[in-house]
């Protein structure tokens, strides 16, 4: 490295005066097209309704580092993972260090150092950027390689569409050429240390053995250079227009964070008050956030995949609803733009529920996130899903036995339309004091409408009851003041009955001093526990909410809950468990059911069912669907049964009341004789075994 000093390259070598001009010339012209092309999409985004403040910066940077730079939404699928970390990356060296020969070559023009020569592309800097850059131009024709051989051996994932492989083939073709202009160089300029170059100079060395002089080098060097301009001003022309697209709009999505899963966008009632509109029925009532959600899916199908509806059959592909959507807002809302051929027309656009997503899809979707959790680009389907839904309840679209449940809740307060006077009966004998005979309770058992009415779900409120007493823990319920949450009624679209019923148990929760700070909840459901804690947050309510098994499990490790050894004549009955898409998922509860289940079940043979923990699979309930009336083998979650059938368990436990009656009933459709079973009632079970041994 004696000669670093003197170590450097030419920039527009053996390229003319006339061609660095007209270089220049098509550089601002494309630069112009794709600043106009991105001005036009962001204003279309902003054409949205906005939204809430933006993140900490810090957790902008956090984001980026860890979402866009390091792909770790992709982490999970190995070679995935890879190729677009050696494709993302590699573009972003190339992009960072043609840049850096701009700059250099402008700084030199401006500013030519004591004995002329480069400004900083030289010495140390040179030595390193040669190599990494000769590293990023394979590392992009590697990713290239990738998905090039995934869209030709998966094409129904990844639809090839033409437009996908002229980018491919842009990409690799910018970096092969650029090698071969590397080669050119060398051999012509006779660069030190040419082997810095490690791609340019073999080439450098191969080209020179077949015989290419140095003026031959310098001819073919001027061809190459004008290809590899052309090819580059291309990609960068082709950005707004390609799927391209999302390397912006997926980056700025990807700045605001992962989705928060379980969550929905907040109404404000003054806004509906005030504008008389709720949900979406025009394509600029979604968010900014969303608008440019729909910008950022690369349609890689990966939520499909995830899809339980998808998978059982039914007509709901969450990928065709963001593309649909992207679709009608390029149809509608870009054609009314400054500047557009179609700017100034009339066109209202498809009714979005019913044309753009049809009405099966848009009531075949369970809620269950899998899609926004694959998501790499952090698009969130079920948001738009549900936004839909609110505008078709709000115009009385949603007909049947859900409609029938909406009707209910709102005459009685629960989904099964029973009176609240008999609330209580599934605490026949157990003598369960409520908010009013206990007031100094340390916590509230939330029971769930599923608990108070349906038989079978009642036995898990008592296994949890009697699994307190046995613990010492000093609680209450709130009786017949409970009223439904709300979360199937919000989920189904029905924001007004949800905020009702909200508004009803937040008064209860006030005059009892329920909330953070104040008593503590259980509940036994995940979407009670997600409700409380999210739809409720947005309500301004600050909940201290814990689901059943959270709870049981702290019992358990504090020592204030006994359980001691195997279940008797069941202690070798095999056993596996389902994952409920809003404990596991949506909550994160994925470790304490199974230790729960360790301590009550020793020695029993324990499957895990093969998607398990936040890769669960729904059981077809979630998002109003448990009040659907669809024969088993056609809901969503079929697949699921089969997967609880091949592990041939004796007991199928489950942590959530919807998950407990979907199963029962899937099941027994496909006559298989597998228990179903909550946590709580085989720790229960357990529990009486001691008390009698
Ligand atoms: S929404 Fe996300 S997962 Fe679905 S196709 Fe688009 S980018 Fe892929
Ligand atoms: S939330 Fe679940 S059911 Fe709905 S679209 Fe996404 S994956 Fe499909």
């Amino acid at each position: 490295m004696a000669s670093l000093p003197g170590l450097s390259r030419e920039i527009f070598g053996n390229v003319s005066a006339e061609a660095r001009l007209l270089f220049y010339g098509l550089s601002c012209l494309v630069v112009a097209v794709l600043a106009q092309a991105v001005i036009r999409r962001v204003r279309l985004w902003l054409r949205g309704r906005p939204e809430s403040g933006l993140p900490p910066w810090r957790t902008i940077g956090r984001n980026l580092w860890r979402l866009a730079l390091l792909q770790r939404r992709n982490r999970g699928r190995t070679s995935a993972h890879a190729a677009h970390l050696l494709l993302f990356g590699g573009f972003c060296l190339l992009l960072l260090g043609t840049t850096l020969i701009g700059v250099e070559h402008w700084l030199a023009a401006l500013w030519t150092p004591a004995g002329g020569g480069p400004v900083f592309h030289k010495g140390l800097y040179y030595a390193i950027y040669e190599p990494v850059l000769d590293f990023a131009g394979l590392a992009v024709l590697a990713g290239c390689a990738f998905f090039a051989h995934r869209r030709w051996r998966q094409p129904r994932t990844s639809p090839n569409a033409p437009g996908d492989w002229l980018v491919l083939g842009l990409l690799a073709s910018i970096s092969v050429t650029g090698y071969l202009l590397e080669g050119l160089r060398i051999l012509r300029e006779q660069t030190p240390l040419p082997w810095l170059s490690f791609v340019g100079a073999p080439l450098a060395h191969g080209f020179a053995a077949a015989g290419l002089t140095a003026a031959g080098a310098a001819t073919a060097h001027q061809i190459a250079w004008w290809i590899h301009a052309v090819l580059a001003l291309g990609l960068i022309g082709l950005f707004p227009y390609s799927r391209l697209l999302h390397a912006i709009a997926g980056t700025l999505r990807l700045a605001g964070g992962p989705v928060r899963l379980g969550n929905l966008r907040p109404v404000s009632i003054e806004e509906v008050e005030a504008t008389g509109e709720l949900g979406v029925t025009r394509i600029e009532q979604f968010s900014r956030g969303q608008l440019m959600a729909l910008d950022a899916c690369v349609a890689c199908g990966r939520c499909d995949q995830a899809c339980p509806a998808h998978e059982a059959g039914q007509p709901l592909s969450p990928r065709e609803v963001v593309l649909g959507l992207r679709a009608e807002m390029d149809r509608t809302v870009l054609a009314r733009s400054p500047g557009h051929p179609g700017e100034g027309t009339s066109d209202e656009g498809r009714d979005l529920a019913g044309e753009v997503v049809g009405s099966p899809a848009l009531w075949a979707c369970t809620t269950c996130s899998a899609c926004a959790e694959v998501c790499p680009l952090a698009v969130n389907p079920v948001g738009f899903l549900l936004d839909l839904r609110r505008a078709t309840v709000t115009a009385s679209g949603l007909r049947g036995t859900p409609a029938q449940a909406l009707q209910k809740t709102l005459r009685a307060g629960n989904p099964w339309g029973m009176s609240s006077g008999e609330r209580m009966a599934w605490a026949a004998g157990l003598e369960v004091p409520t908010i009013e005979e206990n007031p100094d309770c340390e916590l509230v058992y939330w029971v769930g409408c599923a608990a108070a009415y349906d038989r079978r779900i009642q036995k898990v409120a008592r296994s949890l009851v009697r699994l307190m007493r046995a613990a010492g823990v000093n609680f209450a319920v709130l009786g017949n003041r409970e009223q439904c949450t709300g979360e199937s009624a919000r989920r189904m679209g029905d924001e007004l009955l949800f905020q009702e019923l909200a508004g009803r148990n937040l008064e209860s929760f006030r005059k009892h001093g329920i909330g953070a700070g104040g008593k503590r909840i259980v509940a036994h459901c995940p979407h009670c526990v997600n409700s409380l804690r999210q739809d409720y947050a947005q309500m301004g309510a600050r909940l201290d909410v814990v689901h059943h098994t959270e709870f049981l499990d702290d019992l358990l490790t504090s020592g204030r809950l006994a359980v001691k050894g195997p279940d008797g004549g069941n202690a070798a009955a095999p056993l596996t468990y389902h994952d409920p898409c809003y404990l596991a998922r949506v909550g994160g509860g994925v470790d304490e059911p199974r230790r729960l289940l360790r301590a009550a079940r020793q020695g029993a043979p324990f499957t895990e069912l093969p998607r398990k923990g936040r890769n669960t699979a729904c059981c077809g309930a979630g998002g109003g669907r448990m009040w659907f009336d669809e024969a088993p083998e056609r809901r969503a979650g079929r697949e699921r049964l089969a997967e609880i059938e091949a592990a041939g368990a004796d007991t199928l436990a489950v942590s959530c009341p919807f998950c407990l009656v979907m199963m029962t009933e899937g099941l027994a459709a496909r006559d298989v004789t597998t228990n179903v079973r909550d946590v709580a009632e085989i720790l229960d079970d357990q529990l009486q075994s001691d008390s009698t041994a």
